[in-house]
């Protein structure tokens, strides 16, 4: 365990259940992106919610396949941007621009992922 890039350490990443999962299954292009997202915005991101193991991901209704459970997805927000102006940033890096990108204005969050491309707004 430990810093993942500049900005990043892995236990942001870890599962929130308390199980401690996630360590060394989080995908470098997850983490890449969001260097790059942090370079970008030039403000801190929160990972509210990143890798989850199974049974956290069935508790909070991921579908069951969900790239949170392969480590690939993140749920973020940086204080002072809407979620529609994080998603508006998230676009312009490559890596989430080619995956998926998830607009939850009322839980104020953007859901990020480097799995196949796909827009939504929660
Ligand atoms: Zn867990
Ligand atoms: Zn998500």
């Amino acid at each position: 365990m430990g810093r993942l890039s500049e900005h990043f350490d892995e236990r942001e990443f870890l599962c929130r259940c308390g199980c401690g999962g996630g360590s060394g299954k989080i995908h470098p292009n997850l983490v890449m992106g969001l260097e790059m997202l942090r370079d970008l915005v030039k403000l801190p991101i929160v990972l509210a919610c990143a890798y989850r193991c199974p049974a956290h991901n069935a508790a909070v209704g991921g579908v069951p396949n969900s790239y949170h459970v392969q480590g690939m997805a993140a749920d973020i927000h940086v204080a002072g941007l809407t979620p529609q102006e994080l998603a508006g940033q998230a676009a312009r890096v490559p890596l989430f621009f080619q995956g998926g990108i998830g607009i939850y204005p009322q839980r104020g969050f953007v859901h990020v992922d480097v799995g196949h491309k796909r827009r939504w707004m929660g």
